[in-house]
């Protein structure tokens, strides 16, 4: 396949799991376990396909360094064990380390609880020509922190702005950030690893029955699960006041690692291509300057 080819395929793969207008999000409408017309029997042509994928990535994200203009949000939330780790490592493995910087979000430190919630990742956003992944975000402000308002109080907010609309007005100022993001040369997409609690189960089990898995397993994650519902209420409702044009959410089924990749690497091509990359022209100065140094390295002897 030639990178055209390859680019519409990631198009194809991608779409369906595309949430652009937020008003018509239902969750319901999103299938855990789907896996588009890849079968189990296929899954060493889809790893192959995860291959050119990530060859064709490493090649646009080349020409995203070497512009120098655009910037590349990628956000990632998902319930544990929903294989965010694992996405990242693998549709990232190809391209320069140079070129992409991964910043993860836990509990904030009492310094981040000083400031406005937007304050710590803003000190990370991504330079021009380069990829920015989170992995988790500001959206941890609609979704854990709804979950438990005990986490809210403590955030030492005025008592007046603390008030039933908080998570609504939480989101406008999210899409206003991204619109502003956006207005600035800063391409984002956001991924939901939309995990089944079936799955999640199998996967906590594996944690505690495989010694190498042993380390990725926290009780806190246990008690989390028992959240499931309350999350799931949260997440919908932050993507469907959150999914715009300009900064879709990717609801990604995810109780099949190997098909989750895929459609990630599929979203990130399909959103580079958008951007018409291109390399830098050389202009007439720059020509000459070229034509200079090669004269005087081959008079070198
Ligand atoms: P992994 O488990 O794979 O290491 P993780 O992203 O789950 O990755 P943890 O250290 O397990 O990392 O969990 C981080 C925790 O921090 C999550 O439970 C998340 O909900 C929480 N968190 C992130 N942002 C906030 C926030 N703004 N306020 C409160 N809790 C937050
Ligand atoms: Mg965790």
């Amino acid at each position: 396949m030639d990178t055209d080819q390859v680019i519409k395929a990631a198009r194809k793969v991608s779409r369906p799991y595309r949430v652009d207008d937020g008003g018509k999000f239902n969750m319901k409408d999103f299938d855990p376990g789907d896996t588009a017309e890849f079968g189990d029997e296929d899954k060493p042509r889809a790893k192959e396909a995860l291959q050119t994928g990530v060859e064709v990535l490493a090649k646009l994200q080349d020409v995203l360094y070497a512009q120098d203009r655009w910037a590349v949000l990628l956000i990632f939330q998902a319930m544990d064990a929903a294989g965010k780790d694992g996405a990242i490592k693998h549709v990232m493995s190809g391209v320069n380390p140079q070129g992409c910087q991964v910043v993860s979000f836990k509990s904030p430190s009492s310094e981040d609880l000083d400031h406005d919630f937007m304050w710590r990742c803003m000190k990370h956003m991504p330079e021009r020509g380069r990829i920015g992944i989170f992995n988790r975000s500001y959206y941890e402000e609609v979704l854990v922190v709804r979950v438990h308002k005990q986490i809210l109080e403590a955030q030492r907010l005025p008592q007046e702005l603390v008030h039933k609309g908080i998570w609504d007005d939480r989101c406008k100022d999210i899409r206003h950030l991204e619109r502003y993001l956006t207005r600035n040369g800063v391409i984002i997409r956001k991924f939901f690893l939309n995990l089944s609690k079936k799955e999640q189960k199998k996967r906590f089990l594996a944690r505690l029955d495989n010694p190498d898995k042993n380390w990725k397993f926290s009780s806190a994650d246990l008690k989390e699960r028992g959240f499931w519902k309350d999350y799931a209420e949260a997440y919908e409702e932050a993507i469907r006041n959150t999914a715009t044009e300009y900064a879709p959410w990717y609801v990604v089924p995810a109780d099949n690692k190997w098909f989750t990749r895929i459609v990630v690497a599929a979203a990130i091509i399909d959103a580079l291509d958008s951007l018409n990359l291109q390399y830098p022209e050389v202009d007439k100065v720059k020509r000459a300057e070229l034509d200079l140094a090669k004269t005087s390295l081959t008079k070198e002897d």
